[in-house]
């Protein structure tokens, strides 16, 4: 027998309409590529959403096309994702760290029909465009310029285009398992790989981080969300954000300590998030300053370890609450935060420093396992010490990659996630290392397969590993330990001339060492781990 009750699909747009009507004169306030402050609301988002949504419908977009927008955290951004999967199209954000191949290949790859982009891509898009197949047409999110036009003539222009349409349009009802939006991540090798959300697993996730126990986000709150648009949909921020009717504060390209302590002193931000790099510039500068952040309640803290120290400082010096989460793209992203429970509140200052350097624990909606290394479905004790593979799975977590017929998942239906962790009783979670061989500096990846590869290449080399060093202020960067042919004559200078025209300036290593051998398991595969032990820290003095 079923229920009695109405159904209704979890569609994106009904949040957009929540906050139009619920929490119409909440302001959103938007930081300008030219750095000027637009000061909006709910009320004006909802309705240049729906403004914008007759503007794709006029260049004959349809249900399920792909948008791609290449664009800062700011209120036109805003507005044409609500008006993009609000009226059945897919959202694609991209990351404009990627360079040009990369960029080329996810355009052609997710087969964009439109481009909307901020005025700071306009090289980017300028030398990409020839190389696009399917982009008709290509939108700069800003009043019409004329220095822009010359670039890219058959461009058009955001403002303009919305002050042609009306706000009037109805958003279309269909299937809440529709796609809604598209994000690419980086692989070890190859090319990068989609994970194409849907409206509902986009709607549940944004239930599942305003909760208490997740970020805590309500009405009451003020919202910087530093992590950008680009990054897994800003970690879901601007979906809870209309959910909770919360002011948002977007930092635009302001993305420096100086900018976002500004950001959070005059419009008195209550919530951040961001990965530890951004927060290490805001220290800084605040430390600098001389401001005590006085309205900064909490910090979310992703994407890679919290350390210690950063931590302590901001509740020590900044009286802020630091929550450490874990997440992923192909998790939407959020898997576990760290909050307390009822039975850890009486424990020492030292004991819930303790808790709260690990990663969290996961909401209702997804579940988490740890299984040996060697047989990757056999789930081991959840006992905070053995550790394993760490996988996941959820109403939010990803089944199979965009344009991919085989599934991700393990044979009994989890997703691995390619960290290593443990989880305790409690199911608090604590990463200990990554089994896929990438980098992550400052929030963005590099593989260290491509790397290796490259250097296997020299004519002068015999063996390449390419490691994470741990790194002050960037988390880790890549350190290349290689083992030059017998006689080569080769420095580190040369090495490192050498990657220049093979890879974007920040992947390049920041140090070569020079071995005579390195450690190999009895399958003859380079033995990473006993490397970053040995080499992991040569960074932190230098
Ligand atoms: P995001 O854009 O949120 O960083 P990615 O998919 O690029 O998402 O990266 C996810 C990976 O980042 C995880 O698998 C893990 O290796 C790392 N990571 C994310 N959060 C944390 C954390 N709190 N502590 C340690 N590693 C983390």
């Amino acid at each position: 027998m079923l229920g009695n009750m109405m159904f209704q699909p979890l569609l994106i747009s009904s949040m957009i309409e929540h906050a139009g009507r619920y929490h119409s004169d909440t302001l959103i306030i938007s930081k300008n590529t030219d750095l000027s402050i637009t000061e909006t609301n709910w009320g004006k988002v909802r309705n240049n959403s729906k403004r914008f949504a007759n503007v794709l419908n006029s260049l004959g977009a349809k249900l399920g096309d792909r948008i791609a927008t290449i664009a800062w955290n700011n209120h036109r951004h805003l507005e044409s994702w609500y008006a993009i999967s609000g009226s059945g199209m897919v959202c694609h954000t991209i990351n404009p760290r990627l360079f040009p191949e990369q960029l080329v290949f996810i355009i052609n790859d997710a087969n964009d029909k439109v481009i909307l982009f901020d005025k700071t891509f306009l090289p980017l898009i300028k030398a990409v465009k020839p190389m696009l197949k399917s982009v008709e047409h290509f939108i700069c999110l800003d009043a019409p310029d004329a220095a822009v036009k010359e670039q890219v003539p058959d461009v058009q222009f955001y403002d303009d285009l919305i002050a042609q349409h009306s706000e009037q349009f109805a958003w279309p009802e269909f299937d809440e398992l529709t796609a809604s939006s598209l994000c690419y991540t980086s692989g070890t090798t190859g090319n990068p790989k989609g994970v194409l959300y849907s409206h509902r697993s986009t709607v549940l996730h944004s239930y599942g981080i305003c909760m208490p126990d997740s970020l805590n986000i309500s009405a009451r709150d003020i919202m910087l969300p530093v992590v950008p648009m680009f990054h897994v949909n800003a970690w879901g921020t601007p979906y809870a954000a209309a959910m909770v009717g919360c002011t948002m504060v977007l930092p635009g390209p302001g993305l420096d300590g100086v900018s976002l302590a500004n950001m959070i002193d005059t419009y008195k931000v209550s919530v951040a998030l961001g990965v530890p790099t951004i927060w290490q510039g805001l220290i800084n500068a605040a430390q600098q300053s001389g401001t005590k952040l006085e309205s900064l309640k909490r910090n979310v803290v992703g994407g890679s370890a919290c350390p210690p120290a950063m931590m302590k400082v901001f509740k020590e010096q900044f009286d802020c609450e630091t929550i450490h989460a874990w997440g992923m793209t192909e998790t939407s992203p959020l898997g576990t935060s760290c909050q307390f429970k009822a039975k850890h509140q009486h424990l020492s200052d030292e004991e819930k420093l303790q808790i709260r350097l690990s990663q969290g624990r996961p909401p209702f909606g997804v579940d988490l396992r740890i299984t040996d290394e060697e047989k990757s479905t056999h789930e081991i004790e959840r006992d905070g010490k053995t550790s394993g593979n760490l996988q996941i799975k959820g109403h939010w977590i990803i089944q199979n990659y965009f344009g991919k017929a085989e599934s991700a998942l393990t044979a009994d239906g989890w997703f691995d996630t390619g960290d290593i962790a443990t989880l305790n009783e409690d199911g608090y979670l604590k990463i200990s290392d990554r089994s896929k061989d990438l980098i992550k500096s400052g929030g963005e990846w590099i593989s260290s397969v491509e790397l290796e590869n490259m250097a296997m290449g020299h004519p002068k080399i015999a063996m390449a590993a390419v490691i994470a060093a741990i790194h002050p202020k960037w988390d880790e960067r890549p350190v290349l330990i290689a083992i030059k042919k017998p006689d080569a004559d080769l420095s580190e200078i040369e090495i490192l001339g050498y990657y220049a025209d093979k890879v974007a300036k920040w992947q390049i290593p920041d140090k070569v060492i020079f071995v005579d051998s390195i450690p190999l398991s009895g399958t003859g595969k380079m033995l990473k781990k006993d490397l970053r032990e040995q080499y992991g820290n040569v960074l932190l003095n230098s």
